[in-house]
């Protein structure tokens, strides 16, 4: 079951923006995670992918593509750890009922998938220095 990423990652706020390139962070947090990053989507996914996906994840390969390819490896990479700390059928289970709950809760479903904790956490790392 892959984690698909809906839209582009925003660029960080300037003060941010620069304090978020650090290399070496993100190499360590690849190295950690053993995450295997492609830059283009695999062509047997494609026909199944809706418009505006940036990012899948598929346990620990990461594909990417778009803009702002750095922002979206960082939340993927924090997808990858989440995987592997919770195991995918905990990962999988959160993030449903979440998404599900913020549906009930009168969210819009782009709104419902931003607030989804696991997101929350993603979306911090995109523009924090230290993954
Ligand atoms: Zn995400």
């Amino acid at each position: 079951m892959p984690h698909l990423e809906f839209g582009t990652a925003q660029p960080c706020p300037t003060p941010m923006k620069l304090r978020a390139s650090n290399p070496e962070s993100l190499q360590r947090a690849i190295a950690e995670t053993g995450a295997v990053i492609k830059y283009r989507f695999p062509w047997w996914l494609r026909p199944f992918l809706l418009r505006g996906v940036a990012g899948i994840t598929l346990g620990r390969r990461i594909y990417i593509e778009g803009a702002n390819p750095e922002s979206i490896l960082r939340h993927e990479l924090v997808h990858v750890r989440q995987i592997q700390r919770l195991g995918l059928v905990r990962f999988y289970w959160t993030y449903i009922r979440e998404y599900a709950a913020n549906l009930r809760g009168g969210l819009s479903s782009a709104e419902a998938y931003r607030r989804i904790s696991l997101e929350e956490e993603a979306f911090a790392a995109e523009c924090r220095e230290i993954l």
